[in-house]
């Protein structure tokens, strides 16, 4: 062997040393040092990665909340408006956050902004909400995008905060879903128009291992409950036990687009 083919060997030993103590460190230190929002120096061990004037401004939901999609609600009702008019197959869904202010812009950071490192952050609150509400679910299923809505974003948000989530709770994730048909965008339709636009878009899978099963159907946002409702209909279809929803966000302004729209139209 030549010093130029023992030095290359070195020099090739090295590198992967080097590739093999940043995984190490990765695998050690996990979670930044700095808050993923706007990147101060967190001081110490904290819950999130998330600094305090940052968290401060998290609109994060406590109190009384919907028995089904868990906003915030004033009054003593049980269910808010969207709720009361709408019927829903799934238990309940379970947010950590409302979609609005900074919750809706560290979505939108997640989903839009590149930011798919912002999946731990999103699902430690998730998984944390998950617990302090009681509910069970033994298999954990993303909400499904379809090929080619995935490969237009290069990822599905819901299926990266399923991992994350699956991963702190201990729960098998399984892309029990498949969106077999593409939707046009939900966007300023109302409940009814996007329940329509959904039906028979997803397909279960695996219907084996999901079958008796308690589901927890993951997903980023809980806007009017359409999307979250065809999911668990086709999931219920399959004989899961049932289905609990769990989101990063609800929004709370389709309330008042609910309100002030006509009573039904047909
Ligand atoms: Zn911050
Ligand atoms: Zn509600």
């Amino acid at each position: 062997m030549t010093a130029r083919e023992k030095g290359k060997i070195a020099a090739g030993l090295k590198a992967a040393i080097v590739r093999a103590g940043k995984a190490l460190g990765r695998a050690l230190y996990p979670e930044d040092i700095t808050c993923d929002v706007c990147g101060a120096e967190l001081p110490a061990e904290t819950r999130y990665s998330l600094c305090a004037a940052c968290t401060a401004k998290l609109p994060l939901i406590k109190g009384h909340r919907c028995l089904n999609c868990g906003v915030p609600i004033n009054d003593e009702a049980d269910y808010c408006l969207r709720c009361q008019r709408t019927e829903s197959v799934f238990r309940r869904n379970i947010a950590p956050l409302r979609y609005d202010g900074e919750g809706k812009q560290l979505v939108h950071m997640f989903k839009f902004g590149g930011k798919k490192y912002l999946a731990h952050l999103l699902g430690a609150m998730m998984a944390d909400e998950f617990i302090s509400s009681g509910e069970a679910g033994e298999i954990i299923v993303p909400v499904p995008m379809s090929e080619s809505e995935e490969s237009r974003r290069g990822f599905n948000q819901s299926a990266l905060l399923a991992a994350d989530i699956g991963e702190r709770l201990g729960i098998p994730v399984l892309p029990a879903l498949v969106k077999v048909k593409d939707t046009p965008a939900q966007k300023g339709l109302t409940g009814k128009e996007r329940a329509e636009n959904l039906r028979g878009c997803f397909s279960a899978r695996f219907a084996d291992h999901i079958r008796g099963r308690r589901i927890l159907l993951v997903d980023d946002v809980f806007t009017t409950g359409s999307t979250a409702n065809e999911c668990a209909r086709t999931l219920l279809k399959a004989k899961v036990r049932s289905v609990t929803v769990l989101t990063a966000a609800v929004t709370v302004s389709e309330n008042k687009v609910e309100v002030s729209a006509p009573a039904e139209r047909d």
